[in-house]
């Protein structure tokens, strides 16, 4: 049976009780732009939406997950001009990386990561339409949304339509727009970029309209959720409404959430200040993966996280608490005929839940684990464990660990003890043996990676590795 989940909706800027439109939830979130590796404020949203996911599958709900792929824009075409490789090469390396991150802070995998590039047709099919009905125009520069005819723009970001003065003209790449206000939909291609041809000239799909073909073409005209972190608001979010809801007729998304930004020792984390970090910068520093997931996890999406060293330590500390207490647990003696934590398991599980159905209150969930814990420590300090209660209360850590993905500490244990190094070496010697056509020694490599654990996948842009059990 489903539960009953509380969800802050942007749309409204009020708590609402969430209940699918159809038999399985509709869940859409925007992916990474493939330009580059992505850093742990990326994280931070896509670590939310894995626990806004795993919750509604913990509450009994069927969830279909779509994350598109961002594969085209400015950055990823200049970015593969500058290396001298095509734009699909380059991307899919970009792409590879950013599944090998998820796959290292223990975030699910979603059921679709349509690519941007692969669903042009459906954009330039949406982009036709709202030609037609004049909600769109073509013009120097490409075809452009006005804005004007769509009256409600702003209804989830608080815009003001008269904020920024019409006919102020800003992007000097969109000079044909009649009103500054206007997105586009289509952009005339530069030579040498790649383009689509569309009836209304060749050209290059606008971002915005990526997301609304795929999450149309995947989880049909009106899906549940929508996220994203709230720099997707304004424009990218506004915009996506526009233009779906000026194609169907229909409402677009019935619940728009929005993670806060992770700030690094309290300021924006940027590049020229030198505290830009990706996931890879900071195991290289020693990091540990499971750390950093449970450090993104364990503040409330809708605050600002600071990143500091200090936070970094509080999080490795409160894990630390967390697998003495399973050591000491799987130690302790069931000295009682009768349990001794029946009540507080039924508790536990029931405060657990009740903070999570509160917009995802991790704070108080994890509160609830603590107390938890401190609870059971307590029954072995003074009367001792009871019959079978060993068993209730793993059960209980993992009841929670569904959603938190972070308490097994065995799963985190046996993947950081590979030294990444050594099979980084490694398949660098594999891949020149293989160059050599040694592939006796490629193949000698390759079983000494796996007696390890280690599986590799050879891919056109190259050899990815993960870890298996
Ligand atoms: P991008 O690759 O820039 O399209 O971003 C991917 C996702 O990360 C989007 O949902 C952004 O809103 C989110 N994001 C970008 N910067 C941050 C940050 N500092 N903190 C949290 N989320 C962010
Ligand atoms: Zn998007």
């Amino acid at each position: 049976m489903e539960r009953k989940l509380f969800l802050f909706n942007t749309l409204g800027r009020k708590k609402e009780l969430f209940k699918p439109l159809r038999e399985k939830v509709t869940l859409y979130t925007c992916g990474p732009t493939v330009y580059d590796f992505a850093h742990i404020g990326n994280f931070r949203t896509f670590i939310f939406e894995d626990l806004l996911k795993r919750t509604l599958r913990h509450f009994g709900f069927d969830v279909v997950h779509v994350m598109n792929i961002t594969d085209i824009d400015d950055k990823t075409i200049k970015r593969a001009k500058e290396e001298g490789v095509s734009l699909k090469a380059y991307t899919e390396k970009y792409t590879s990386y950013f599944f090998e991150d998820i796959e290292t802070l223990g975030i699910e995998k979603a059921d679709y990561y349509p690519k941007a590039t692969e669903h042009v047709e459906d954009m330039i099919r949406i982009i036709g339409k709202l030609l037609e009905t004049g909600i769109a125009y073509k013009s120097e520069g490409g075809v452009f949304f006005r804005i004007a005819k769509f009256p409600s723009y702003g209804q989830l970001s608080g815009v003001k339509l008269d904020s920024v003065k019409a006919g102020e003209r800003v992007d000097h790449d969109e000079y044909g727009k009649e009103d500054v206000r206007d997105f586009a939909l289509w952009k005339e291609s530069k030579v040498g970029e790649p383009s689509w041809d569309a009836p209304w000239g060749s050209g290059r799909p606008g971002w915005h309209i990526e997301c609304s073909a795929m999450s149309m073409r995947y989880l049909g005209e009106t899906i549940d959720i929508h996220c994203g972190g709230v720099d997707n608001i304004f424009p990218h979010h506004e915009n996506e409404i526009a233009q779906s809801e000026a194609y169907t007729g229909k409402k677009f998304v019935r619940f728009w959430l929005h993670s806060e930004h992770l700030i690094v020792d309290g300021q924006k984390m940027s590049k020229s200040l030198g505290n830009f970090f990706t996931l890879r910068d900071l195991l290289a520093r020693g990091k540990k993966p499971r750390v950093l997931r449970y450090l993104l996890l364990s503040c409330h999406y809708r605050q600002k996280l600071n990143y500091t060293e200090q936070s970094y330590n509080a999080a490795e500390a409160a894990l630390q608490r967390i697998d003495d207490f399973q050591i000491r647990v799987q130690d302790a003696l069931e000295k009682n005929t009768i349990s001794k934590v029946d009540n507080i398991v039924d508790k536990t599980k029931e405060d657990f839940d009740k903070a999570l159905a509160d917009d995802l209150n991790i704070a108080r969930s994890l509160a609830a684990l603590f107390t938890f814990i401190k609870d059971v420590n307590t029954i072995i300090d003074k009367e001792g464990l009871g019959k079978n209660d060993k068993e209730k209360i793993f059960s209980t850590i993992s009841y929670f660990d569904r959603v938190l993905g972070v308490l097994d500490r065995f799963r985190w244990q046996k993947e950081l003890a590979i030294d990444r190094e050594m099979v980084e070496k490694l398949i660098e010697e594999r891949n020149l043996a293989r160059a050599k056509k040694d592939y006796s020694k490629a193949d000698t490599i390759r079983n000494r990676l796996r007696e390890m654990g280690v599986i590799l996948e050879d891919t056109p842009s190259g050899t990815r590795w993960k870890f298996v059990e």
